[in-house]
């Protein structure tokens, strides 16, 4: 063992020929904080008695500089590998970019643009304008707007149509969505009065009726995207509210959540109403987002009818949520998508992994174990097993999706300290461990994937 006084000090490490070498090719701050913060932990092990010997020789410091070094010198925010089979992860960033959208990314990012500028009278034009008319195209309503996120989407439009007054929300969606966002807090912020009506199970028309007064500004309906109340339940359709709202000219807003534009019954899942039912029936603003079931980047898209509109395009509040050009150009690029359903689904990696049947899955599964076993050595060993993926994002809490996940076991590591490894890994990898098994769902595999995996199964194996 080994005391405090022999740690070495920080100018002697810093003349030791492999931290030169590091000086060379790094900022000295940097090789600095990589050298301090080694010492840092020697002297805390050094504390408790416990460091060895030769913790402390020029070469095994230096080692540790230099793995310190290159973590500094990573980027914080990076890719990782999502086996976890939750397609819209929200901690792993939820929709993965359609390819097609990569082309107007890079125009966008590393040259000008027209972002406000109107090319055909040349003066100044709008952001919101490159994205409203494919929008209204998509959906069918008669204006469009968007912003940061559908949290913002959704203070936007109850600060710009209720502010001042009243929102009767039914007491069944009162929903948290996670990360705090909260309805009755929203309307809070909003200046909207919240005016709760019906109960936790059951809600009926005649509860929103009784509760209209001269003070109602707004009848709300929140998409309880993730959770379900079953049982003795009732619910105000969104026929019949749009209906209660004429009555009273009194408008109804919709905050749809994940927001599909394609009936995700075609492939599988339950049936989720479209933003285009919602306008259908009536309602006057839908509020969704664009990284959920859209599968495009961060945003909050606002659809409806001119009237609810344009006064929010006004509205103060919009500069402070306004959405980035990149964003837009993803945005647009994922929109145009729609325009053929089939190409939407084959190229909007959210849509296309929800869609991968079981049998495509399976296939899928022999592919990668093929070309994961070639040249892994016999420590490692993967198995096909059954098992099932979610939706994520708060879409479809009570779908469990039939997938296979490759079951991943090394000798002499548990399935915690494996997935410990592979989640510390350069490219983290993320799986799951059930039943005492590390799996990783191919569903939310990219092909992109394999060499990754391959290499960090060959690594944790040594
Ligand atoms: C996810 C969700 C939100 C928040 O959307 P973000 O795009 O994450 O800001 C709001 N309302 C509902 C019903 C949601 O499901």
């Amino acid at each position: 063992m080994t005391s405090l006084k022999n740690l070495p000090k920080v100018d002697k490490i810093l003349e030791w020929n492999g931290v030169r070498l590091m000086l060379a090719m790094h900022p000295r701050p940097v090789v600095l904080k990589a050298v301090r913060s080694v010492l840092d932990a020697l002297r805390a092990v050094a504390l408790k008695d416990e460091l060895p010997a030769d913790a402390l020789a020029e070469a095994a410091v230096v080692a540790r500089v230099e793995a310190e070094l290159a973590a500094l010198s990573a980027p914080h925010l990076r890719r990782v590998v999502n086996g976890a089979g939750v397609v819209v992860h929200t901690n792993l960033g939820r929709s993965p970019l359609p390819e097609e959208v990569r082309q107007a990314l890079d125009d966008v990012a590393f040259g000008y643009s027209n972002l406000e500028f109107d090319l055909e009278k040349g003066e100044r034009g709008s952001r919101y304008s490159h994205v409203e008319g494919i929008l209204c195209e998509l959906t069918g309503a008669e204006a469009a707007l968007v912003v940061n996120n559908n949290a913002a989407a959704v203070l936007l439009a109850l600060s710009s149509l209720a502010a001042g007054k009243e929102a009767i929300v039914s007491r069944g969606e009162l929903v948290e969505i996670g990360g705090s966002f909260r309805i009755p807090d929203v309307m809070r912020q909003s200046g909207v009065a919240l005016r709760e009506v019906g109960t936790t199970n059951r809600t009926h028309p005649r509860d929103y009726r009784g509760a209209i007064t001269p003070e109602t500004g707004l009848l709300l309906k929140v998409h309880c995207s993730n959770f379900a109340v079953v049982g003795f339940t009732a619910e105000v359709s969104m026929t019949e509210m749009v209906v209660i709202g004429r009555e009273s000219s009194i408008p109804v807003m919709a905050d749809a959540g994940s927001g599909n534009l394609i009936d995700l019954s075609q492939i599988g899942l339950a049936y989720e109403p479209t933003v285009q039912d919602y306008l259908k029936a009536g309602v006057d603003v839908v509020t969704f987002s664009g990284d959920k079931l859209l599968g495009g980047p961060q945003a909050g898209l606002i659809v409806g009818s001119r009237k609810c509109i344009e006064p929010m395009k006004k509205h103060p509040l919009l500069r402070a949520l306004r959405i980035d050009k990149l964003t837009l150009a993803a945005l647009e690029g994922t929109l145009r998508l729609y325009r053929d359903e089939r190409a939407a689904l084959r190229s909007i990696p959210t849509l296309r992994m929800l869609a991968a049947s079981e049998e495509e899955i399976t296939n899928r599964g022999r592919r990668f174990l093929r070309r994961l076993r070639a040249g892994l050595s016999e420590a490692v060993s993967l198995e096909l097993v059954k098992g099932t993926s979610q939706v994520g994002g708060g879409a479809l809490p009570l779908q469990n999706i039939p997938t296979r996940l490759i079951s991943v076991r090394v000798a002499g590591l548990t399935p915690q300290e494996l997935e410990g490894r592979l989640r510390q890994r350069e490219i983290p990898v993320i799986g799951r461990i059930q039943k005492d098994l590390f799996l990783l769902d191919l569903r939310t595999l990219f092909d992109r994937d394999i060499p990754v995996l391959t290499e960090a199964f060959r690594e944790v194996a040594k």
